[in-house]
């Protein structure tokens, strides 16, 4: 079945979250486990993993529909030693984050060059921060998002992905999240099922759905291949109700986290209700 909600608040505690994802209907959600603009994160009370715990098995939801978002300050490719190795750290320290409120996943942006290396030795440097932080965090899978290919951020094609894939050592611990924006922006067509058959036949190819662990489903404000990243509305962008309801019907996105990054919260759990209601 199909596991849709939202990238919910964490307003007064992390251990808020499954609440508010179950409040909208959601057997789904993102979050950040941490304040995602700061280096500094304080560590998380036994108190609050607990009540974590108890509030996510009071929504409903399993550990493996949740999908957990890094801070956006993280730069696992980055080009010179002291930002990479304060990336790399605030990395594990996500990752343990996760661990400790029992979740499996972490989902993160790739990383940018800054025009200081070249794309294949930027994806090489994240294949080896994955490794790092697989090897000293055991139980939690690293998914790669595809990115909209701003500025010198990797992830805007699907060969990026199968690239940092093909040198991660444990693959087992690695996937993938695909956000809708994102590729659209990226240059992969959407708007009608013909074009998502073609984009979701040529992921498969190039990465492969073995290794598709979430999706980010969003509408976009930008046209086609314009590569800025402004998330719209289901139905209020350039792609439509049409690419929503072949992911909704597609058995390929079944019991992976589907989360809602759409930028008008109180229409949440309606986008949900009208997603659920395009699977009958
Ligand atoms: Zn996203
Ligand atoms: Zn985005």
């Amino acid at each position: 079945m199909k596991r849709v909600g939202a990238h919910v608040s964490t307003k007064g505690g992390v251990e808020n979250a499954p609440l508010n994802a179950k409040a909208i209907g959601a057997k789904a959600f993102a979050l950040f486990t941490r304040n995602q603009r700061q280096w500094r994160a304080k560590p998380l009370e036994p108190l609050q993993i607990e009540t974590f715990k108890a509030n996510l098995a009071e929504a409903g939801i399993a550990p493996r529909h949740v999908l957990p978002h890094d801070s956006y300050l993280i730069n696992l490719a980055h080009p010179e030693t002291a930002g990479l190795e304060k990336s790399r750290a605030a990395f594990v320290d996500e990752m343990r984050r996760c661990a400790l409120l029992g979740l499996e996943l972490l989902n993160f942006h790739p990383g940018s060059h800054l025009r200081k290396l070249s794309e294949s030795e930027a994806l090489a440097r994240v294949a080896a921060s994955i490794d790092i932080a697989l090897e000293r965090v055991p139980g939690v899978t690293a998914v790669i998002e595809t990115t909209a290919g701003q500025g010198s951020n990797l992830g805007y094609r699907f060969e990026h992905l199968a690239a940092i894939i093909d040198q991660v050592e444990d693959k087992s611990r690695v996937g993938v999240c695909i956000d809708t924006c994102h590729i659209f922006v990226a240059g992969y067509d959407l708007r009608t099922p013909a074009a998502c058959e073609a984009t979701f036949a040529e992921f498969d190819e190039v990465v492969g759905f073995r290794y598709l662990r979430g999706m980010h489903l969003n509408d976009s404000k930008p046209g086609l291949g314009q590569r800025v990243d402004r998330h719209a509305s289901l139905g209020a962008g350039h792609i439509g109700w049409e690419a929503f309801r072949y992911i909704m019907r597609d058995a390929r996105f079944d019991e992976i986290p589907m989360v809602l990054e759409t930028p008008d919260d109180a229409l949440w759990p309606d986008e949900i209700r009208r997603l659920y209601a395009l699977t009958a």
